[in-house]
């Protein structure tokens, strides 16, 4: 590893640290951190710090609820901002155990790294490289969020310099300080969307990557006064945020998926591991698009998919290829959205993928058409099938998949599908606007 335990204490007091954040994520994706001193650093890397998991959402029943925090000393980070008191604070990602020394099974770190061995035991070692949106709004005068964005004309005049810009400079140096490669960012389709892509890395750097990217990008937004949201879809009528994840599988330091003979340079490792994709395609998306929300994104016309079919070019399939072959060979799968956990995404993805290799499943032929344009019969014809349409046909799909719902386990899937069911009652329950525009003067 990076860092020893000596490593760690000399940077913490060379940099005067006063607090060190230890961070884990909680079912449903959302980032956790309980504070410790300076003082008690040693104790926390000694895995010593202990922590009562009942009051977190899906971890544990109170008659078991001490937990342990075992952090990932490589994970170790001095945040860039100071907190007014004076000294820096400094962050550590840590797998949630049992008391009994056990991996807690409700963690979504340990689910990926489970999924990782699966890997590992077949020679491999997956690299992920993430392209997150996400949309920068006004605040309203008491400091709420609106879906007023920085650049649309009409709400406020524009002037010489936008606010986003400048707050997507800043998310971007931050992100530097903090060890990031950051290769590309730019403005995106949607008025006040942006895009920040960082550099591919090992599946389990960048999942805690996507973690860190949502708090960081968030709270520097809000020093712009702006609010960073990574909902999938917040405006109707305009390009949601999706969260495309390029994903490649390494042997002895080599891609497996380049094959300088095959036509489209593709591996036969790479079509099975496309094949497991798609066929598991409609199960995973209830962990890549967790949101009701999500669905919303999942319509044609968006550049975001709706139907599980693979391109070497066109951005309607569920699977690009992009061009780059060699070292850089990888697919990209273009449905998951930010909203995802990024650790339960990942081990999803990856599961399907190696499913698909163990089981030598050929991809169908390759999609060539705008699908978005094709006619159903036509669609029929070719067996593209719809990625679910609500979140609730999505987890149906998820619970009758046991090679998906074996790498999440028992834990994770009870708690997700029940969370999800209590969303969705919820909402369904719900009478909206559009219902009120439509019925009300027609019955
Ligand atoms: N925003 C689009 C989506 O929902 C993607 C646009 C792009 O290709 O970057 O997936
Ligand atoms: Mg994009
Ligand atoms: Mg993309």
């Amino acid at each position: 590893s990076k860092y020893s335990k000596e490593d760690i204490l000399k940077m913490a007091e060379e940099k005067n640290v006063r607090f060190i954040r230890m961070q884990f994520t909680d079912i449903l994706g959302i980032v956790k951190n309980v504070a410790i001193t300076f003082k008690q650093l040693e104790d926390a890397l000694d895995n010593k710090i202990m922590f009562d998991g009942s009051s977190i959402d899906g971890f544990t029943r109170i008659q078991e609820s001490d937990m342990y925090l075992r952090p990932d000393y490589d994970t170790f980070t001095i945040f860039p901002w100071r907190p007014e008191e004076g000294g820096a604070v400094a962050r550590l990602i840590c797998d949630v155990y049992m008391p009994d020394g056990t991996p807690f099974a409700g963690g979504p770190r340990n689910v990926l790294k489970k999924a990782l061995k699966e890997a590992e035991e077949m020679g491999y070692e997956m690299n992920v490289g993430p392209e997150p949106e996400f949309f920068l709004f006004q605040l309203d005068e008491n400091g709420e969020a609106t879906t007023k964005t920085h650049d649309n004309g009409g709400y406020f005049d524009l002037g010489p310099i936008d606010k986003g810009i400048n707050a997507r400079r800043s998310i971007v140096l931050a992100l530097e300080e903090m060890g990031f490669e950051v290769e590309a960012s730019h403005h995106e389709v949607a008025p006040g969307q942006h895009e920040i892509d960082f550099k591919y890395a090992p599946a389990l750097e960048t999942a805690d990557n996507i973690a860190t990217f949502k708090f960081v990008t968030k709270s520097i937004a809000h020093e712009h006064g702006l609010h960073a949201t990574f909902m999938p879809k917040p405006i109707f009528g305009e390009n949601g945020s999706g969260m495309h994840v390029h994903q490649s599988l390494f042997k002895d330091g080599k891609n497996v998926f380049y094959d300088e003979n095959d036509r489209l340079g593709l591996s036969k490792t790479a079509y099975h591991y496309i094949g497991g994709l798609l066929k598991h395609a409609r199960a995973i998306t209830a962990i890549t698009n967790p949101s009701i929300n999500s669905y919303k994104r999942l319509v044609p016309g968006y550049e975001a998919p709706v139907y599980v079919a693979w391109s070497s070019a066109n951005r309607s399939a569920l699977i690009r290829i992009p061009a780059a072959r060699g070292a850089g060979t990888r697919l990209e799968l273009r449905n998951p959205d930010p909203s995802a956990n990024p650790y339960l995404a990942i081990a999803v993805m990856l599961k399907a993928g190696l499913d698909g290799i163990k089981n030598e499943i050929e991809p169908p032929a390759e999609v060539l058409e705008n699908i978005y344009e094709m006619s159903a019969a036509r669609k029929e014809e070719s067996n593209i099938e719809s990625l679910p349409a609500n979140i609730d046909e999505a987890v149906g799909l998820l619970l009758e998949d046991e090679v998906i719902t074996s790498v999440l386990g028992n834990h994770v899937l009870e708690h997700f599908a029940a969370a999800k069911k209590v969303e969705w009652d919820e909402y369904r329950t719900q009478v909206s606007q559009w219902e009120l525009d439509k019925y009300l003067s027609t019955f």
